[in-house]
């Protein structure tokens, strides 16, 4: 059983907590497909820590270096201009507004050879409809956490091929933008988990292939697509640069590489604000 010294120990400690965590704050990009990182004021011993929500989805919330920040996801069909976070510290609530301004995403042309995965049959389309709607779903997922870690690693090494935002056309025919970083790596490559969390989801769906949800807490998730093989179960507990698969190209996917997306408060967002910056 702790003695009262330790015990009181503890407490102080849980409280110094949020003045003294580091978090590793992303790169604030207030753009569609961004991350804003807006300041809610100085951590206090005697003010809990602060809530906050942007239409109506609650968003993450982090003390770093004394401070609390919203870390907030802008999906790309964000409008650039005015926009309101709500933000309650102790009994009361405010509108906090910040700004969000444009970004130009490059133009991409891929040929993919299996036609049927670009013009859907019935059957392919009704399937495809029924997964969005489960993966519309898991980006939503929502779990209190006081660790939740904000600085990634790379799932896999290798380049970097296909950037987020690109507006794609696949065989000459526009289609969604891509939400998510690629990276060239051979198949069969080991591909680990970007920061510490709880697997969400393990399936294998039409567009995605084989495909790993990760849940680090407080609306941060990570997804892993076109695997090979999957090497972990809904529920389990991962650690940071844990092997979770190996990389390959089932699903829609014009070679082996690893797409890799990052969801906050529901919105698909640039994974390269997550990890350390490339030359
Ligand atoms: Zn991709």
């Amino acid at each position: 059983m702790p003695s009262f010294i330790t015990l009181t120990f503890r407490i102080c400690l849980f409280m110094l907590f949020p003045l003294l965590a580091h978090a590793g704050l992303p790169q604030s990009a207030s753009v569609p497909g961004g991350v804003a990182v807006v300041p809610l004021g100085s951590v206090s011993a005697d003010v809990a820590m602060p809530q906050s929500w942007l239409e109506g989805q609650p968003v993450l919330v982090t003390a770093d270096r004394g401070q609390w920040y919203a870390v907030v996801g802008l999906a790309l069909d964000t409008k650039p201009g005015a926009h309101e976070l709500l933000v309650k510290v102790g009994d009361e609530t405010k509108a906090m507004a910040f700004e969000v301004g444009t970004k130009d995403y490059p133009k991409q042309h891929v040929t993919i050879k299996d036609k049927g995965k670009v013009n859907l049959s019935p059957e392919n389309e009704a399937r495809a409809g029924r997964e969005i709607a489960v993966i519309l779903g898991l980006k939503h997922y929502w779990r209190d956490a006081q660790d939740t870690d904000l600085d990634f690693i790379l799932p896999a090494k290798g380049e970097l091929s296909g950037r987020f935002g690109l507006r794609r056309i696949f065989n000459g025919e526009p289609r969604n933008s891509h939400v998510g970083l690629d990276v060239a790596v051979d198949r069969g490559t080991p591909v680990m988990s970007s920061a510490r969390g709880r697997v969400l989801a393990v399936d294998d769906y039409f567009f995605n292939g084989k495909t790993i949800f990760v849940d680090h807490g407080n609306g941060l998730i990570t997804m892993y697509c076109h695997l090979d093989r999957l090497d972990v179960q809904a529920g389990q507990a991962v650690g940071k640069g844990q092997r979770i698969g190996l990389s390959g190209m089932t699903g829609r996917a014009s070679g082996p590489h690893l797409h890799w997306s990052v969801i906050l408060n529901g919105a698909m967002v640039d994974p390269e604000l997550f990890i350390p910056v490339t030359p």
